[in-house]
């Protein structure tokens, strides 16, 4: 069969590899379409694992054959897969902390190598202890969908983690794919969400995706430090022009198309800001502008700093003044990764289109432009958003 082999920093190949057996208690999945994600983006671009893998995590296609134990499939089943599913039985698994569970980190999918994810192959073999996360595709739905329940888990999981009410106020940071998934899921549970990105294209969709104020952010080079609070009378309901939009007061800058924003929003500052951008800079002005006892979730700080960079391992990228949590009560909280018991509500969610993702594909690439696909991801135009590869047709 075809893959795309992870030879080494940013050299990727198509190579003829084997089509993987499978054992008694295991699936071959033929695979359809599978979703670029970020965290495949870093390994590949910076070389973080060794070589030779096949990557490419978030897969959907059909089964082609079905382990004589593999209870409750069968052949041509459009299924949904899962490459990593807690214990749910270790101490961390009855904390809730299942993406550090050991059953957890191990990858249960593969198109050969070290177990890697393999959806940028034609075929994968499907182990036992992630089959609990196999989900079948409804009729109705594309494989592009079920290949987008991983992310939306993801997603998901970080919007439990806070504590809002209806009406809360949620700044939304980044408005990619992931961001966008915020929006809307945030708007479904009852928020109100400031969403913010340095396009315009994604602030429109933005608004469709739930987005109550939209807010174009700039560049931190031309932004400089957040500006002061303008006077009360003129923080609303004025669109402010180029330059700094935010300001501490906050909120009440975020006046896109002139619409007048709620006095209250301003004075009560942020219920909660969702991080879903790799800027320090963007999680210190949010940390200013959450009010006391608000909730800050990072998202996208998924790359550690080197050891030889960091000799202290407390020193922070920012100043942190200690007492915003301590004293303003102030969480700082991140999530990463999925939630295997949330996996049922994710397909209602994405299945139903209540999260309607179709409107989250922007492009899609034939296997042997694995490659191209990746680059496009990891620079985004304003035209793209998620990007799949397709080893099949739909
Ligand atoms: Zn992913
Ligand atoms: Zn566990």
């Amino acid at each position: 069969m075809r893959a795309v082999v992870y030879r080494g920093k940013n050299d990727l190949r198509l190579e003829t590899v084997p089509v993987p057996r499978i054992g008694a208690r295991e699936l071959l999945v033929r695979v359809a379409v599978c979703g670029v994600c970020p965290t495949d983006i870093k390994k590949i671009q910076y070389g973080t694992v060794p070589p030779p893998r096949i990557f490419g995590h978030e897969t959907a296609g059909t089964i082609v054959r079905a382990g004589a134990r593999a209870r409750g499939f069968k052949i041509g089943d459009r299924v949904a897969l899962h490459h990593h599913v807690p214990c749910l039985d270790c101490h961390f698994c009855r904390h809730h902390a299942f993406a550090q569970c050991e059953t957890y980190k191990r990858t249960g999918i593969t198109a050969g190598f070290e177990p890697a994810g393999g959806g940028y192959a034609e075929y994968v073999r499907v182990m036992p202890f992630v089959l609990p996360g196999v989900v079948k595709i409804p009729g109705k739905n594309s494989f592009a969908e079920g290949a987008m329940l991983e992310p939306v888990n993801t997603v998901l999981k970080a919007v439990r983690r806070l504590n809002l009410l209806p009406g809360d106020n949620v700044l939304v940071a980044g408005q990619g794919p992931i961001g966008l998934m915020f929006t809307r899921l945030l708007q479904l549970a009852g928020a109100r969400v400031i969403a913010t990105d340095l396009m315009a294209s994604r602030l429109r969709l933005a608004r469709k995706f739930g987005a109550k104020w939209t807010m174009l952010a700039s560049q931190p080079e031309k932004a400089g430090r957040a500006v002061p609070c303008p006077p009360s009378d003129s923080a609303h309901g004025v669109a402010r022009p180029a330059g700094p939009q935010l300001s501490p007061c906050g909120v009440a800058a975020i006046t896109p198309r002139g619409e007048t924003l709620n006095p209250q929003l301003a004075a009560r500052g942020l219920d909660a800001a969702v991080i879903a951008v790799p800027s320090d800079d963007v999680v210190r002005q949010s940390l200013a502008w959450l009010r006391g006892g608000g909730q800050l979730m990072l998202f996208a700080h998924t790359k550690r700093i080197a050891p030889s960079l960091n000799p202290q391992p407390s020193t922070l990228n920012f100043p942190l003044d200690l007492a915003s949590v301590c004293v303003d009560e102030k969480d700082l909280l991140g999530s990463y990764s999925s939630d295997f018991t949330l996996q049922r509500e994710v397909a209602r969610l994405v299945f139903s289109r209540q999260l309607d993702v179709r409107d989250l594909i922007s492009h899609s690439f034939p296997l042997e432009q694995t490659a191209q696909a990746i680059a496009l991801a990891a620079h985004p135009t304003p035209d793209s958003l998620k990007i799949l590869v397709r080893a099949g047709a739909d």
